[in-house]
């Protein structure tokens, strides 16, 4: 199958793992109760909880890596890894917090669920710097997904009450991820991006085509972005390039607007 998306990074927390419950029972408090209450459009488990920041990780990081090594895995773990896998190349993305020890928990939880030698992960808070054309970051967190796709590549929001698609997290019904499985949900969400990638990319190769043929032609283009498409090295317009292939085709269609055809 030939895909547009090359590359899938994975969140673990809150995809994969539950880091809410034993995070919410470190401060004595009963998880589905919690989630029961949870405000809409917030997603700081601290302000939920109605403590600092620094309270909300000392409980945490008194058990050190244990914490995260002993994380529950959600029960889609494995079908969804393997199916992103299938899809795509594959990395686990995940950002530890300030305690040295959550990085070496996290580690020992992938070695744990995922097997000894797994090595496809990735741990660093700097996840826009992985963002790329064709790269699709999965996550519960609205404003990670948002800084990923700022930073040039796509996201998937994966639904959880915290976050956007709290509604469809909490719902029942056909396209829920009750009924499908988040699994089913995410790659639903992977078809549509890659469609849109696709059709995206044919806009730009008729584009290019016609690029071409105007320049072969010696016809004088003095569209500014033509101009700079000139400039670039022969028909090398990677940067515009990645620009309409990022965009969709909304943007790869703007582009063609911009530059008359021959
Ligand atoms: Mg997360």
């Amino acid at each position: 199958m030939n895909r547009q998306i090359n590359r899938i990074f994975l969140d673990l927390d809150g995809v994969l793992a539950d880091w809410l419950s034993p995070a919410v029972r470190a401060h004595g408090r009963d998880p589905d109760e919690v989630l029961a209450a949870w405000p809409a459009s917030t997603y700081d488990l601290a302000e939920v909880l109605g403590v600092s920041t620094n309270a909300l990780w000392k409980p945490i990081h008194a058990q050190g890596a244990a914490f995260w090594e002993q994380l529950e895995p959600y029960p889609w773990v494995h079908d969804m890894v393997r199916g992103c896998q299938e899809f795509a190349p594959t990395t686990i993305l995940t950002s530890p917090s300030l305690d040295p020890m959550a990085a070496a928990g996290k580690v020992a939880w992938m070695q744990r669920v995922l097997g000894r030698d797994f090595r496809d992960f990735l741990i660093g808070p700097d996840k826009p710097s992985c963002a790329r054309p064709g790269a699709v970051l999965i996550d519960d967190r609205d404003s990670g997904c948002e800084a990923f796709i700022a930073a040039g590549g796509h996201a998937v929001v994966f639904p959880q009450p915290w976050n956007s698609l709290r509604s469809l997290a909490l719902a029942t019904g056909p396209r829920t991820i009750s009924a499908d499985g988040p699994w089913g949900f995410v790659l639903h969400e992977l078809h549509a991006i890659d469609k849109t990638l696709s059709e995206s990319a044919g806009l730009v190769s008729t584009w290019l085509r016609d690029l071409a043929e105007a320049i072969d032609s010696g016809e004088v283009i003095d569209d500014d972005v033509a101009q700079a498409l000139f400039r670039a090295d022969g028909y090398n317009i990677g940067c515009p390039l990645s620009e309409a292939m990022n965009g969709g085709s909304d943007r790869a269609e703007a582009l063609l607007e911009r530059w008359p055809k021959p």
